[in-house]
């Protein structure tokens, strides 16, 4: 459940899509917390086992202080999972067996800004400072939250971001309409203050060799993302217009935080008949993102089929819902298509090196044994004119060069860092590695819970004490 500003408002802007609770709902729905005897939201549904029960409970009472000290026992960056978490929580919700699942993202969402608005997020930094100093590579969820935790425990943390300013995709990947830059900027202050260092514009393995990095740091934590994008090798690929779609959303969020001061004309839909490829996160970004920009129409087509609209028999409660929804973007406007495979791009008539025209085709599902294929139904080729295509699908794995060489790594067959102890992140005594680097693509609540459980485990292994 969602409030959205009008449509017609928003597309205006870039400013976040989603209202507040008003304090009537906020009541109303707490109240409809059952305080579970064993809550799935709790144990199945959130990966940072955040403590909702007792969360709802307290702010029912009006404890929002109590409530905010329980939220961030278990999740340090509250203010980015209430804002972009699909709220795997909400899957698991005993309520939503009969009817809609307690709000808890939006929940989360009154807590902690009500925490910040009273000025109780506030840096701490560690009472004393250990003889040991550890190297984050990369800033994205799951690096600040490595940085975060160990920074508590007393470590001198350096992070090393190649990127201008740090937040990883959450910086340049999620539009400021879901996640304003500014709720970032903020964060990181408090990091700053708490005596983590952040170093932007530097790329380690290139602006700073590993060998030296070695040298200052007993430890190293990989939180490099899995970035390597999934490309289309078909006829016309290269054409101008084809474009990865982060590199897209990339550029926009550049010109809205300031880094550039015109968006790179290629990377501007306006005026343009935009096809967005890929149905997930991205893709709907892309279809919130071109809107704004002006596009004249904007598709997205999925290869995969239509989800259904309620579950199916083989996902039941308490599995995470894999149902169509509709994201804000996507209720904006543009076309949604499935079961569309590409074949090839054609050139414009008036300029044989630009873009003019997606041949795609309908496919339809072997789903015989265990297999799960698309298969080409014939006849079905269509021609749709089009300016902008947009890659959205989706990531192969970690990006290898000089840093991942540097270190001996190679990734493994599913292209990502395999750590001997899983989620725990141990590489090689002294080399951790977290986040999408491990897991593959994943969620920013993801990422955070990795870098968390990484810190434990960097805490086990040289013996810190809890300070
Ligand atoms: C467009 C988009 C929208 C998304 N929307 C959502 C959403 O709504 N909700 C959600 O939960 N998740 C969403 N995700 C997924 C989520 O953003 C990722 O799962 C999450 O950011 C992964 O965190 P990470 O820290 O592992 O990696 P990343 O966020 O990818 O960060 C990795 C960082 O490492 C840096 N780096 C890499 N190599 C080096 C090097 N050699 N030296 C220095 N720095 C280096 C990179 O520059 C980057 O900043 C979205 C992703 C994308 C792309």
């Amino acid at each position: 459940m969602s409030d959205y500003r009008p449509i017609q408002e928003r597309l205006q802007d870039f400013q976040p899509v989603e209202l507040p609770l008003v304090d009537e709902v906020l009541a109303w729905e707490l109240t409809r917390c059952q305080d579970c005897g064993v809550p799935f939201c709790h144990n199945v549904g959130c990966p940072l086992a955040n403590a909702i029960p007792e969360i709802n409970a307290a702010a029912l009472g009006g404890q929002w202080d109590k409530a905010l000290a329980l939220l961030i026992a278990t999740n340090p960056f509250p203010e980015f999972t209430s804002r972009v978490c699909p709220a795997l929580c909400e899957g698991s919700c005993v309520q939503g067996l009969n009817e809609e699942s307690v709000p808890e993202r939006r929940i989360e969402f009154q807590v902690i800004e009500r925490g910040f608005a009273a000025d109780l997020l506030i840096s701490r930094p560690p009472k004393r400072w250990l003889n040991l100093t550890a190297a984050v590579i990369g800033s994205g969820p799951a690096g600040l939250a490595a940085a975060w935790a160990l920074n508590r425990l007393g470590v001198q943390v350096t992070v090393y971001e190649k990127a201008a300013r740090p937040g990883g995709f959450m910086r340049y990947g999620i539009p400021d309409f879901k996640l304003p830059k500014t709720i970032l900027d903020r964060r990181v202050v408090l990091m700053k203050q708490d005596g983590i260092i952040f170093e932007c514009g530097v790329e380690v393995g290139v602006d700073i060799s590993v060998r030296l990095l070695r040298r200052r740091h007993k430890i190293l934590i990989l939180a490099i993302g899995a970035r390597c994008q999934r490309d289309l090798a078909l006829p016309g690929r290269n054409l101008a217009g084809v474009l990865f779609a982060t590199n897209y959303l990339a550029a926009q969020n550049q010109l809205i935080g300031g880094e550039i001061s015109d968006l790179p004309a290629e990377f501007n839909a306006q005026g343009r008949r935009v096809i967005v490829l890929g149905g997930g996160d991205t893709g709907s970004d892309c279809v919130g993102t071109a809107l704004r920009q002006g596009a004249t129409a904007v598709s997205q087509f999925d290869i995969l089929p239509r989800p259904p609209e309620a579950r199916d028999n083989d996902n039941p409660w308490p599995q995470w819902p894999r149902i169509l929804r509709t994201s804000s973007s996507q209720e904006e406007g543009g076309l949604r298509c499935w079961n569309i495979d590409t074949v090839e791009f054609l050139p414009a008539a008036h300029n044989p090196v630009v873009l003019g025209t997606l041949v795609g085709r309908k496919v339809t599902w072997d789903t015989s044994g265990s297999s799960f294929r698309p298969v080409p139904i014939s006849g079905s080729e269509f021609h749709e004119e089009v300016d902008l295509v947009l890659l959205a699908l989706g990531f192969t794995g970690v990006a290898y060069g000089p840093l991942l060489a540097g270190l001996d790594l190679q990734p493994d067959l599913r292209g990502l860092l395999s750590t001997q102890s899983g989620m725990e992140g141990r590489l090689a005594p002294g080399l951790y590695a977290v986040g999408d680097a491990v897991s593959g693509p994943s969620l920013v609540v993801r990422a955070i819970a990795s870098g968390l459980v990484t810190a434990r485990t960097v805490q086990v292994d040289y013996g810190l004490e809890t300070i």
